[in-house]
């Protein structure tokens, strides 16, 4: 009964507006046009691999192999280069595991370090 000052006044206005996180979102007309968004960040998604599930989640492969060239490879861009997790849709703990693998492949020159300039 100490406390009766403050902590439970909220509810007075409660009833006026109903939901006050009123999530509405319109459902997009026809395209990004978001309603005074200076920094849009919808627009050129035209990579091809759309659908961003992590292989390695969805195979169920928990530790990956670094004789698996056949699997690294995928990761590897046509440079040499591991693919970044933003584009392949690897999750974060499989991405690391990922990169190390490749860079263990790299060692015994199952992987390129680099591969042909362009
Ligand atoms: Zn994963």
């Amino acid at each position: 009964m100490a406390e009766e000052t403050g902590t439970t006044q909220s509810p007075s206005r409660e009833t006026s507006g109903g939901s006050d996180r009123g999530e509405r979102r319109p459902p997009r007309p026809g395209g990004p046009g978001g309603p005074g968004g200076p920094g849009g960040r919808e627009g050129g998604r035209k990579y091809f691999r759309r659908k961003k599930v992590c292989k390695f989640c969805v195979e169920k492969i928990e530790a990956v192999n670094y004789k698996d060239v056949r699997l690294l490879a995928q990761f590897v861009a046509e440079s040499g280069k591991i693919v970044p997790r933003r584009l392949t849709g690897v999750c974060t703990p499989h991405q690391r595991r990922l990169s190390t693998a490749i860079k263990q492949a790299r060692n015994i020159a199952l992987l390129p370090f680099a591969g042909r300039p362009s």
